[in-house]
């Protein structure tokens, strides 16, 4: 008999502990089996945690616990669904973030094999079945018969596809001359292409790969400015790993971001690559999934979730960009990408390097520390200047246009002469804030989502105010539903309008736009690049998706419509971001021999994140932005975590936010700082209040330890969530 502890997937926090069952099959269980249990009637799937065999009898074993078991129904898989090293992360993971194991195993699995009830209708492997000679014997054969015998012996397995006469084959097959066999086959198929000469690397960059392989610390930060050949280097650092029969996995921002970064890597490694797409469908993640997992490929590429591949013997992990904060996902378990690769690290006695042109604070600030080993490359391959940036002042009436009240004349006057070149250029509005709002000018009141309470964008395309997060759409009135005035008006713009503007402008020039609201898989957005890349349109409008890693020779001016509107978001990182962007942004123009320019529109055109970013000066935005973090106490000087509380009713998630920012208050934790209980920027959802209290700290031990404490005690609170989101930057 055997004693089985299982974790169900559940939304309660109440249910997050292991349950007792009971098992005295024939079938092999151990820790990561799933297993089918009745839960409250329900037939659910369960993970098993810990298998405890006894001799004891089900009668034995109630009257000893006084508690009464029930058998599983079923067992799903008896092999691990994960492997010992990614169980241990899963523990590791669960203690770092504070946060339910199972939120770590639904995040580690493919969807197919995740511990719920909806995986059991999840994919099969894929077979396809191939004729396979058994005798190469030709007697009593038919010419047909015999010349399909010859194919096989001269060619191997065939394809039952390809062969055209099946009636020919089932002949074969009777005769026993041939047989059906089945091989699994993946259903993705990626196609190589020819990949490009390998270069022979500068000195600069053998240096990096030299410091990277030597270092004592696991961790280098690779600070290197666009186009000073990042990308070689890490292709040169896979192919060291694969030489000392090492794996690697590899972390971009996102897939459909970086076809370039794919193409070089496939095209190089061919089928040592395994890809990990948020556009592939489950069976095909089913597949690559066990591609890895079977140690078929060693090259692992994918965004955020790829740091948890199958891969066995990983000897090194490359996060590039690695200051996007994709890398950190926004629900449980919150983790981050960098901080996962380097626990990982540590089981493998891997290497982790992270590159960017513009590091995290948090990761300048330990290379600058000597946590991570830093090297710096400050050369462009190629020597090429900068793009000339400047930045137009739009308090400064001289700059403003008639023509438009969005672009002003150095924008007009810059766009017209390099369309006269045939020229192409980037437009940027970066919308991360909720820009476009409807407002009354006479009494202040902003049309708000209903569900969210934040401001409703206005769509013009259906004229329709649209909320942005959870998707609400209604109709636009025509007076204000406070004070009944008609003036009302329309703040911020976003990139339909600007390309209404381009129309309007330049009627004759053809403009993409590029957008979220533009859905888009992979196939599509590769397409509309490439299209742009070939010069069939003129200018791509878009937010900060346009900004990131794109290589566009013929773009040589991009805009940025307004820089303000990240600097006005309420947050620690608003700088850091905005500096980011606009860097990244001007990278875009003059990648090839001509000239390049940027324009940076603001009403605040002495802010330093902007004036750092149009000299792309790292150095000095780093140290500035170093001093006000510093007095502010703000990460890398602190840490942050926020605690999320949420319940149905509002009072009771606000009476319970204000127990607890005392009872937090009463420790008197030394250097801890709390904030709150705020009221988060999107206050309702899912059917519940939300608030939050944010903690500042320099250290976790005292603190983290009291707060794993009260999360246990607090699950017994059905009727509060709490969450917790360690080093959050969303604050
Ligand atoms: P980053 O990733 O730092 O932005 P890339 O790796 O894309 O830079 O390199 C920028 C350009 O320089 C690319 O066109 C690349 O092909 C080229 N390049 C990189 N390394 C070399 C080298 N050793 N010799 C010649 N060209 C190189
Ligand atoms: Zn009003
Ligand atoms: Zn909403």
């Amino acid at each position: 008999m055997k004693i089985i502890d299982v974790l169900i997937e559940r939304k309660a926090n109440s249910l997050n502990r292991p349950f007792a069952y009971l098992y005295d099959g024939e079938r092999n269980i151990s820790v990561g089996s799933r297993v089918n249990v009745n839960f409250n009637h329900h037939n659910l799937v369960g993970y098993v945690i810990k298998v405890m065999d006894t001799n004891l009898s089900k009668d034995e074993i109630e009257k000893n616990s006084g508690f009464k078991y029930t058998y599983i129904l079923d067992v799903i898989n008896e092999e691990p669904l994960l492997n010992e090293e990614l169980n241990l992360l899963a523990n590791e993971m669960a203690e770092y973030y504070l946060c339910p194991l199972i939120s770590i195993y639904q995040t580690m699995l493919p969807s197919s094999l995740k511990p719920s009830s909806s995986s059991l209708k999840g994919p099969k492997i894929y077979y396809e079945k191939y004729v396979h000679l058994l005798s190469p014997l030709e007697d009593d054969l038919t010419p047909k018969q015999i010349e399909i015998v010859r194919n096989l012996k001269n060619s191997g397995d065939l394809r039952l596809k390809d062969v055209k006469s099946q009636s020919i084959i089932k002949n074969l097959v009777n005769k026993n001359r041939i047989e059906i066999i089945k091989v699994e086959k993946p259903r993705l198929e990626i196609k190589y292409e020819d990949s490009a000469p390998e270069k022979v690397l500068t000195p600069d960059q053998n240096q990096a790969i030299k410091s990277i392989l030597d270092s004592k610390q696991s961790v280098t930060l690779l600070e290197g400015v666009t186009g000073s050949g990042k990308t070689e280097i890490y292709l040169a650092l896979v192919k060291e790993m694969l030489n000392a029969n090492k794996n690697v996995i590899m972390l971009v921002p996102e897939i459909s971001l970086t076809p370039m970064m794919i193409k070089m890597f496939t095209s190089r490694f061919k089928e040592d690559v395994a890809i990990f797409h948020s556009d592939l469908t489950n069976a095909e993640r089913y597949d690559e999934y066990r591609r890895i997992s079977s140690g078929k490929c060693r090259v692992v590429i994918g965004a955020r979730s790829a740091v948890f591949a199958p891969l066995n013997n990983v000897g090194l992990f490359i996060l590039d960009e690695e200051h996007v904060e994709s890398y950190k996902q926004d629900s449980l378990p919150f983790y981050h990408a960098r901080e996962v690769a380097i626990m990982r690290a540590k089981h493998f006695g891997a290497k982790v390097l992270l590159g960017s042109a513009t590091p995290s604070l948090e990761s300048r600030a330990r290379a600058s520390k000597g946590v991570y080993n830093f090297v710096r490359l400050t050369k462009r391959i190629n020597e090429k200047a900068l793009p000339k940036t400047s930045i137009i002042d739009l308090t400064n009436t001289n700059n403003l246009s008639n023509d438009s009240v969005i672009f002003s004349l150095p924008l007009i006057k810059a766009l017209k002469e390099i369309f006269s070149k045939g020229e192409q250029a980037i437009l940027l509005i970066n919308r991360r804030g909720y820009s476009s709002y409807l407002t009354c000018r006479n009494c202040g009141h902003i049309f708000k989502c209903p569900n969210c309470g934040i401001g409703l964008t206005y769509h013009r395309a259906n004229n329709l105010l649209k909320c942005h997060h959870c998707g609400h759409v209604e109709m636009v009135s025509d007076n204000c539903p406070k004070c009944g005035s008609t003036y009302l008006s329309k703040i911020g713009f976003g990139t339909e309008r600007i390309v209404d503007e381009m129309n309007k402008l330049f009627p004759q020039k053809r403009v993409l736009r590029l957008d979220s609201d533009v859905k888009m898989n992979v196939n599509n957005l590769n397409k509309s690049l490439s299209q742009f890349a070939c010069g069939e349109y003129d200018c791509l409008v878009g937010t900060q998706m346009v900004a990131k890693g794109h290589d566009f020779p013929n773009v040589t001016l991009v805009g940025v419509i307004l820089a303000d509107i990240g600097l006005a978001l309420p947050s620690f990182k608003s700088a850091e971001r905005t500096f980011e962007l606009i860097t990244q942004a001007i990278g875009r123009a003059g990648r090839s021999d001509k000239e390049g320019q940027a324009i940076i529109q603001t009403y605040n055109s002495r802010h330093y994140a902007l004036n750092y970013a149009a000299k792309q000066d790292y150095e000095a935005f780093y140290s500035q932005e170093m001093r006000i973090r510093q007095v502010q106490k703000y990460p890398p000087f602190t840490y942050l975590t926020a605690i999320k509380l949420a319940a149905k009713n509002e009072a009771l998630v606000i009476d319970f936010a204000y127990q607890l920012f005392n009872i937090l208050a009463k420790q008197n934790f030394p250097e801890t700082y709390l904030v709150g209980p705020i009221t988060p920027f999107i206050p309702f959802f899912g059917g519940k209040y939300h608030r939050e209290i944010v903690i500042k700290y320099r250290k976790k031990d005292n603190l983290f330890s009291f707060l794993s404490k009260m999360l246990i005690e607090m699950q017994k609170n059905s009727q509060i969530d709490i969450q917790f989101d360690v080093d959050t930057l969303d604050f």
